[in-house]
């Protein structure tokens, strides 16, 4: 299939793309000799853009994995607030030096079965989008919400937010929202579509609210389901 044949040539990028990276680490290291200021300069870019792409190849490869429905799901009793508090709280060192508040409003003591890893990479995708889609001095709120028959991750950001013609495509791979007002940052345009096969993966639903200048809300919806009983522990703090 069309996954396989970009797992396969994201897997043959690697190769190369690690000799690139590798090579220039060496030089930039002026172990087999020195550099001058421009060759210093030059290699530099060779080494950020060997990075760059490494980062692409890597997201692909990762999307494929979900997509082909390996990586399998590893179920474990979850203390919600507790992973979604380890996940953000790294983040907050981003979002500090772009001038963002990142708060965490994940007090309600839930726990569910949940597979701990893919349900962090969903969480740290969406509020890495939140401090990169907000301009500095600009909030992002992560909350954890209990509601009767399931609980809500929600990633709210006052950032630029996005257009309601955009809402749907930017969840498929490889879609970006390009315009005049957006300052050019990095990405493939993978990351939506992670979360998007890692809920289904996982039989969680996300929902997007935005509005463009006001700032977008992804929620993760997360179900009670009956055969995974969710114990409620009330509130700690
Ligand atoms: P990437 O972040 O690598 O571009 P994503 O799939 O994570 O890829 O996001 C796709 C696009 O959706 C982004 O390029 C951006 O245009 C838009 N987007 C995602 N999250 C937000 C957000 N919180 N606020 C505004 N735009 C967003």
């Amino acid at each position: 299939t069309g996954q396989r044949l970009l797992a396969n040539v994201s897997h043959e990028f690697r190769t190369p793309l690690n000799a690139i990276i590798g090579f220039t680490d060496q030089l930039l290291s002026e172990t087999p000799g020195p550099l001058n200021a421009e060759q210093r300069r030059q290699l530099g870019f060779v080494n950020a853009s060997g990075n760059q792409l490494l980062t692409i190849v890597e997201s692909v490869l990762e999307s494929a994995r979900v997509e082909a429905g390996r990586g399998a799901v590893s179920l474990s009793v979850t203390e919600l607030g507790h992973t979604v508090r380890d996940v953000v709280n790294p983040i907050g060192i981003i979002a500090e030096d772009r001038g963002i508040t990142l708060t965490c409003v994940c007090e309600a003591a839930v726990t569910v079965w949940a597979d701990v890893d893919k349900l962090g990479q969903i969480v740290r995708n969406l509020v890495t989008n939140a401090v990169k889609f907000t301009d500095p001095g600009g909030v992002v709120e992560v909350r954890l919400v209990v509601e009767v028959e399931e609980v809500l991750i929600q990633v709210a950001d006052n950032g630029i937010g996005i257009a309601p013609e955009d809402q749907k495509r930017i969840f498929e791979a490889f879609e970006q929202v390009d315009r005049a007002d957006r300052a050019r940052v990095s990405g493939a345009g993978l990351g939506l579509s992670i979360c998007r096969d890692l809920c289904g993966l996982l039989g969680y639903g996300l929902s997007l609210e935005s509005e463009p200048g006001m700032g977008s809300t992804f929620t993760v919806h997360i179900p009670f389901e009956p055969d995974m009983a969710p114990t409620l522990v009330g509130e700690t703090e």
